[in-house]
């Protein structure tokens, strides 16, 4: 296979020549091995396509500025895909083992890590799915465990857009209580309302509580940060959001790099106008800043504006990239050679 130009990776796949592969067989997982087959041959009733008993995580291996190979803190990512098999019945791929094959998995594929310079990076996607036939609805009695890695382009790749959001009238996750999985059903109940946001020129949904819609959840995949008018870095807290690594670096980084304030709490809607600044965080952008939230046809712009990251903003993210990039000393564990 010819290696891509690392130069002009968008987000989309690019088969890349192995990827780990474990079975779930009579109440076991194999030893797993290394495969150059993308393809798989799954029975037309798994429970996977039936029920849509599968789990996914997602993380990043890189080049750090000094040439190492590493990925960032791939042990919450075993951890909350543990949390997620859990909720849906499937059997928990062992935490250290999760661990080993993402390293085991990009390490055979290290020609594929693009080069510091480039800002790309290999995406990694494990992924949990049902495969007995099924007809009747119960949880599947095997199952795969896979990963796979795809060389991805980096985010602000046409520079810094702030985004423009909606809040929308939909729920985010699936059924009431699904939202702290991370979990194709969740995106697929998704696609519609983010199709609709983007019909009509915004970039991304907010999600409210499903309770009472009246407090900020989080966007279709990443969590939402604010920055108040006195340099207070808040997130909502609710236990319907999907727990974002990302997030959790960055309220550590503000606090403990930054020395600014952090608050997890509940944020209402009717707070918006109260934020100097806001953020989406996850794996793909680190923070990408939101200028504007619009709600029916109120609209809250913030003072950051639509042209650059605010302040606090990219603080956070020049801290948390320097941190994965090792030009800034990382806490413990952080950053992981593969
Ligand atoms: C993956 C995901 C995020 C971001 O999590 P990170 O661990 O920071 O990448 C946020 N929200 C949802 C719904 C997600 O699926």
């Amino acid at each position: 296979m010819s290696l891509p130009d690392f130069s002009k990776l968008g987000f989309a796949y690019i088969k890349t020549p192995y990827r780990f592969v474990s079975e779930f067989k009579n109440g076991a997982w194999d030893e797993g091995v290394l495969s150059g087959e993308e393809n798989l041959v799954v029975n037309e009733s798994a429970c996977v396509f039936q029920y849509a008993q599968t789990c996914f995580e997602g993380l990043k291996a890189y080049t750090t500025a000094d040439g190492r190979k590493v990925c960032f803190r791939p042990d919450l990512n075993a951890s909350r895909m543990a949390d997620s098999c859990r909720r849906l019945m499937m059997p928990v791929f062992p935490e250290d083992r999760f661990v080993e094959a993402v390293k085991k998995t990009v390490a055979a594929n290290k020609d594929y890590i693009p080069p510091y310079e480039t800002g790309a990076s290999l995406y990694i996607r494990p992924f949990m799915i049902g495969t007995s036939p099924i007809l009747a609805v119960v949880p599947s009695s095997e199952f795969q465990f896979r990963i796979y890695t795809t060389p991805v382009g980096p985010y602000f790749k046409g520079g810094v857009k702030p985004l423009s959001l909606r809040v929308s009238g939909l729920d985010r996750a699936a059924p009431r209580g699904t939202g702290n999985i991370k979990a194709g059903l969740n995106y697929a109940m998704s696609l519609y309302v983010t199709m609709d946001a983007h019909e009509k020129g915004f970039d991304e949904n907010v999600y409210l509580d499903p309770g009472t819609r009246t407090y900020i959840e989080e966007t279709g995949g990443a969590n939402v940060l604010f920055v108040t008018k006195d340099g207070k870095v808040v997130t909502p807290k609710s236990d319907s959001i999907l727990p974002s690594i990302t997030r959790r670096s960055l309220m550590y980084v503000a606090k403990e790099y930054l020395g600014l304030e952090t608050e997890e709490r509940r944020i209402a809607l009717d707070e918006l106008e109260d934020f100097a600044e806001c953020g989406l965080c996850g794996t793909a952008a680190v923070i990408a800043p939101v200028g504007k939230i619009t709600c029916g046809d109120k609209v809250v712009a913030f003072p950051s504006g639509m042209d650059a990251m605010g302040p606090v903003t990219k603080k956070l993210y020049d801290t948390l990239r320097g941190i994965q990039m090792g030009t800034i000393e990382a806490p413990e564990g952080w950053v992981v050679e593969v």
